[in-house]
């Protein structure tokens, strides 16, 4: 074969590209809306699905919009309001960074963004047919705040499509955002509604109780009568949150919500930590449930990880480990008779 020529990639087709590490499936597009409606600073997060976010996902925020004159450019990628330099990165206090997720999943859907800011006098709108962008901007009914409707999700990627499940697995996968979502931000409201259904709508949870109603809702009501509260500090790094009972304990995984300065965190630093802790008191390949909250500087870790920031670098891995492990292992110790820990053999 004789050697082609060299391009540059379209806009469109580096979109496409960057979408395959950062939209897989529809729960990621709603995890990247709604984390942009936090850094927006909504109270409340509406999201309404259609087959299982397939056909249909619209989230709709009450936070600080996005000015007309920016409203193309939100769609281009590598464009972000959140980082303007490398020690902003290092100071991230947002969630968003990357300037990646609208461009993305503009490139592989239909995609309609609405905005008003506070101070603006009528909503705008940009739409993009999962071509380059067309930057022309209409005018609109919103409401202070944005919305994000994103329809037939890789309607021109049908390799991608391909991959996409069954409704209800992609529901599944959808509403396991939301849970994490609404655990990590117990002072904001959501809702979510799928196929004009409501399965979800919670109000803000402010005092203990509130944040134990909201966790039991979004769990299990057992969770809570079978779990501990941990509330501990040092050496700069804090923990919060409830774990369960070794009694209470889950043949899967699917009860572990672990968050770092506020984001949902898959870290094998912490998963080994909390294994110890629970190794002399869970039964053999049972699984503890947990939902935990660390809190360090943010100069302790590293969040530009991966493109779906699910993972984080701890700059002291060590002392997070013991941290972790130290603590729970003293909780869970004070639960057994006497106070001492008591192997299940
Ligand atoms: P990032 O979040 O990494 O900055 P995105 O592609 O997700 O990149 O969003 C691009 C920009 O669009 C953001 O930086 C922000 O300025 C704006 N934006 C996106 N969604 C919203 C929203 N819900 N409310 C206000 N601004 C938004
Ligand atoms: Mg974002």
């Amino acid at each position: 074969m004789s050697q082609r020529a060299i391009q540059i990639l379209s806009p469109r087709l580096a979109n496409q590209i960057a979408a395959g590490e950062v939209v897989e499936r529809p729960a990621s597009v709603v995890k990247e809306l709604i984390e942009n409606c936090l850094d927006a600073g909504a109270t409340r997060i509406d999201v309404e699905i259609e087959q299982g976010g397939i056909k249909l996902i619209r989230v709709r925020d009450n936070g600080s919009g996005i000015r007309k004159d920016d409203l193309p450019l939100s769609l281009s990628r590598h464009a972000t309001s959140k980082v303007y330099s490398l020690d902003e990165l290092e100071a991230l206090g947002s969630l968003g960074f990357r300037g990646e997720a609208l461009a993305s999943v503009a490139s592989v859907s239909r995609l309609t963004l609405t905005s008003k800011p506070a101070d603006q006098e009528n909503a705008w709108q940009v739409q993009s047919q999962g071509r380059d962008m067309d930057s022309e901007v209409s005018p609109a009914a919103h409401t202070d705040g944005t919305t994000v409707e994103v329809r037939d999700l890789f309607f021109n990627t049908p390799a991608r499509r391909k991959f996409l499940r069954t409704e209800k697995t992609e529901f599944n996968h959808l509403e396991e955002v939301i849970k994490r979502q609404a655990l990590s931000r117990f002072d904001v409201a959501f809702s979510l509604r799928h196929n004009n259904k409501t399965i979800h709508s919670l109000r803000p949870a402010h005092s203990t109780a509130e944040q134990q109603r909201r966790i039991a809702q979004l769990l299990k009501p057992e969770f809570m009568q079978n779990s501990l509260i941990i509330d501990v500090e040092r050496a700069g790094l804090k923990m919060q949150g409830w774990v369960g009972l070794p009694t209470f304990s889950r043949s899967m995984a699917d009860m572990q919500y672990f968050f770092v300065n506020g984001r949902v965190v898959r870290d094998k630093v912490i998963a080994h930590a909390v294994k110890q802790a629970y190794r002399d008191v869970l039964y053999h390949g049972r699984q503890p449930c947990f939902v935990l909250y660390l809190e360090l500087d943010s100069s302790g870790v590293d969040v530009n990880v991966h493109p779906t920031k699910h993972e984080v670098r701890f700059r002291d891995q060590r002392l997070v480990h013991d941290f972790l492990f130290s603590q729970l292992h003293h909780a869970l110790a004070q639960v057994r008779p006497g106070g001492e820990l008591n192997p299940i053999q």
